[in-house]
């Protein structure tokens, strides 16, 4: 048995039934598909069991990516690397479906990497992503939700995001501290235009920063008191955060833009 390394989050996946369950949710036959954080290769196997086009991983542990290039030879392609480091829109030329068990701090990071950095031409089809259960509700969080913040409105802005599963830590070897839920994200059609996705994060940490707070302080720090715009989108700035839904989100940052353009 593989010793795990707990610095790299190893948990492996060793459920039969999610296993199946996470390559039936979309097509995979003659698909392009990006692996990461393969581990020991469990979803990997099942993956290739469905006829997949070509499989790429990428698997930053030195030993498994070894075992997993002895073990699979041919039938995938094995990078050694971080994912942070690697630029997903050179790996092929056409668009990959991307399934991720990793660590939960680089979720989370990965994730808002992708949506800062998409270009208007998606390089994916789905993201099938795990998260702790706390942050995977984070994600899919509704305005006048307390889990609702900067992590919901950057997702919503280009993904249509459903959560799929809870998983109980019984479905890891070694069993994970906290539950897990499976999201499964795609483009979005119409997308709300902005100039610069980092105004978008911008905006919301100022609004974020303080959550139990009345939304006068941020909203004067950025818009200097501005009443037009407040009347235009009917803000209330005895409100929370939390209480804006994500169009007047992604208005305010238009409107942000606008003003410094
Ligand atoms: N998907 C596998 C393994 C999950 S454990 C399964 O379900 O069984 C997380 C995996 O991500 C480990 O194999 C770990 O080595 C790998 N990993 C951790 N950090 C990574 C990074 N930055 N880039 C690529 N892989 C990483």
């Amino acid at each position: 048995m593989i010793k795990a390394k707990k610095s790299l989050g190893q948990n492996f996946l060793i459920d039969e039934n999610i296993l199946d369950k996470i390559v039936s949710l979309i097509q995979i036959e003659k698909k392009n598909i990006l692996e990461i954080g393969p581990g020991t290769g469990n979803l990997t196997s099942n993956i290739l069991k469905k006829n997949p086009k070509i499989v790429i991983v990428i698997e930053k542990d030195k030993k498994l990516a070894e075992k997993l290039k002895q073990n699979f030879r041919n039938k995938i392609t094995v990078i050694n690397k971080d994912i942070l480091e690697i630029d997903e829109t050179s790996l092929i030329s056409g668009k990959l479906i991307v399934f991720g068990n990793l660590p939960y701090n680089i979720s989370t990071e990965i994730l808002s990497k992708w949506i800062i950095n998409l270009k208007d031409n998606f390089w994916f089809d789905h993201l099938v992503l795990m998260f702790q259960k706390e942050v995977a509700n984070r994600i899919i969080s509704k305005f006048n939700s307390s889990s609702y913040g900067r992590i919901s409105i950057l997702a919503n802005w280009k993904l249509e995001i459903i959560k799929i599963c809870d998983i109980k830590p019984e479905a890891f070897y070694p069993k994970p501290k906290v539950d897990s839920s499976l999201l499964l994200f795609t483009p979005k059609n119409k997308i709300f235009k902005l100039k610069d996705p980092k105004n978008l994060e911008k905006v919301t940490r100022v609004f974020f920063n303080h959550r139990r707070k009345m939304l006068k302080k941020p909203y004067n720090q950025l818009f200097n008191g501005n009443q037009n715009i407040l009347d235009k989108l009917k803000i209330d700035l005895n409100l929370r955060p939390q209480n804006l839904d994500f169009e007047t989100y992604y208005k305010l940052v238009r409107e942000y833009e606008y003003l410094r353009s």
